[in-house]
């Protein structure tokens, strides 16, 4: 059993917790740290998901770190762009080297009379359990299960003959070239994965219960483009980051606000891109307002082509039932397939499944409070990165670094070791998460809630949340900021705000 001391200990080296160990290296030069990875890969969801076409849907001038400037020529980049992006940031900044990998924490307890968390994780190279201690506690493990995508129960999937995949455990040496392909549902990745496995298969379908909005945005961008001409990429990058930050907080005030309009601009465009007489209703019209879900974006309208061009169809229906040559569906008809592709979402799990205990009482994380979605009420010295649901997930994950260097830096610079958020003593508190997809409402009630008004309300605006985190006072209503205390109280909770 090894053990040692470090001031901050990251969980996670995906995106958010490489991000957020440069911006300690950046901002506090002088706290050690350490990077506890699962994994035996620097990347999270870049390294995890290998299924073809696999990209981002944002873009990367916001998808990308607010220090590091994006400069490939693709705006919505592959997978392997941004696995390589993360890994040169992490080699940039010397992170690699305070990356343990195969490491899973398990649990952390805060022991309030040394100030100190005592962390469990477990190898599973060697089986070793290892325990560490630090002062700060930083949570960039993502929002989902990496072990187990969620497919829900298919009546007569034990009877399929052909291949049945999850996006989220590719096989390796899957050939669907000439193969006729059912990918069921509507989201990011079925998108994703129609036109991209279109290009080689013998046909495509895209079976989803109900539609999703689908936006077809261009995969360069062309400000970025003429602005690199003239400008170093260091200038013209946050230029076209806030360029972009702006069109799409637009976007989604106008979809909150006129949302009928919103509607019609988006079927519209669909149509325009579609064959006439397409029925775009029944296959491109969801039943929720735009912003309700997440829209899904489609590079070129990639998707559309594939459709236009008679490779990849759309179906709305439910499964009946698999048979041994495909799946049958409500409306009694049956799409034969050689490969069932499952791109029926994530299961979430907060935390990467770790347990956290105040003082030796177990933190029950439906009864806290996050404030300002970052941390949590009654949990001393800890930090966890969860991105917008309305825009890219570095934005907020920049934000929560630069927050967390912010206040290690005040405690130092005031004496004092410890800095625990309180929940409101009033108000209605609402999920933590605010969309109506399935993989949230799933889960929703196990993670923390939100409070009504500032600093507990989550505002999902990029704009406004840079003057609250990086320019906004870190002395308010809730947080409290103390030195050690062998004498210290217990965990606080929603059920027992302090005032
Ligand atoms: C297919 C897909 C496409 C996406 N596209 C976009 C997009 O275009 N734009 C956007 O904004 N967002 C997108 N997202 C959301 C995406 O997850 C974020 O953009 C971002 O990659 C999250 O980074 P992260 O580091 O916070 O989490 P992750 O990428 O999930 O990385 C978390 C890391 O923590 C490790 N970990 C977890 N638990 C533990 C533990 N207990 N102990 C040790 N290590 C642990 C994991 O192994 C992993 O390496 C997408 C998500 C998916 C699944």
């Amino acid at each position: 059993m090894a053990s040692d001391h470090i001031d901050v200990l990251i969980v996670g080296a995906g995106l958010s917790g490489v991000g957020a160990a440069c911006h300690l290296r950046r901002n506090c030069p002088d706290k050690t740290y350490a990077v506890l990875e699962a994994r035996d890969a620097i990347g999270g969801t870049w390294d995890l998901f290998r299924y073809p076409g696999i990209r981002s849907d944002s873009d990367m001038f916001t998808l990308g770190y607010s220090f590091k400037p994006w400069t490939d020529p693709k705006a919505i980049a592959d997978g392997d762009a941004i696995r390589r992006y993360v890994r040169e940031t992490a080699r940039e900044y010397g992170v690699e080297e305070h990356i343990r990998f195969r490491h899973r924490v398990l649990r952390a307890e805060w022991d309030s009379a040394t100030a100190r968390w005592t962390v469990h994780a477990h190898r599973d190279d060697t089986g070793e359990d290892v325990v560490l201690t630090c002062a700060f506690l930083f949570a960039c493990s993502g929002y989902y299960r990496y072990d187990a995508g969620y497919t829900p129960e298919f009546p007569g999937a034990e009877r399929f003959a052909g291949e049945l995949v999850h996006p989220q455990h590719w096989p390796e040496d899957l050939d669907h070239t000439g193969k006729r392909v059912v990918v069921i549902g509507s989201g990011a990745t079925a998108v994703t994965l129609v036109p991209a496995m279109a290009e080689r298969a013998a046909h495509v379908t895209m079976l989803q219960r109900s539609p999703t909005y689908v936006i077809s945005l261009p995969s360069r961008d062309v400000v970025a483009d003429a602005l690199r001409r003239w400008l170093p990429a260091k200038a013209a990058y946050p230029v076209v980051r806030w360029k972009n930050v702006l069109l799409g907080t637009v976007n989604f005030q106008l979809s909150r606000r006129a949302p009928k309009l919103v509607r019609s601009l988006l079927l519209r465009a669909a149509k325009g891109r579609l064959p006439a007489g397409y029925d775009v209703d029944r296959h491109f019209s969801p039943r929720y307002d735009p912003w309700d879900q997440r829209l899904c974006v489609v590079p070129d309208g990639d998707l559309f082509h594939a459709v236009r061009a008679g490779r990849a169809s759309v179906v709305t229906d439910t499964v009946d039932t698999f048979t041994e040559r495909g799946v049958r569906l409500g409306s009694g008809e049956e799409l034969p397939a050689d490969i069932v592709v499952t791109a029926t979402g994530l299961n979430l799990l907060a935390l990467g499944g770790m347990t956290l205990a105040v003082d030796g009482v177990d933190v029950d994380l439906a009864q806290t409070v996050a404030y300002k979605g970052m941390m949590l009420s009654g949990v001393p010295n800890f930090a966890m990165t969860i991105g917008y649901t309305n825009a890219s997930w570095t934005l907020k994950a920049d934000l929560v670094a630069t927050y967390v260097c912010r206040l290690l830096r005040h405690l130092d610079a005031t004496g004092q070791q410890v800095v625990t958020p309180v929940a409101p003593g009033s108000g209605a508190l609402v999920p933590l998460i605010d969309l109506k997809s399935g993989y949230v409402l799933r889960s929703v009630d196990a993670l923390p809630k939100q409070g009504d008004r500032a600093p507990w309300r989550l505002h999902q605006n990029y704009a406004r949340d840079v003057l609250l985190m990086k320019r906004g006072r870190l002395v308010d209503e809730g947080i409290r900021f103390s030195r050690a205390t062998p004498a210290a109280a217990g965990a606080r909770t929603a059920d027992a705000p302090v005032a």
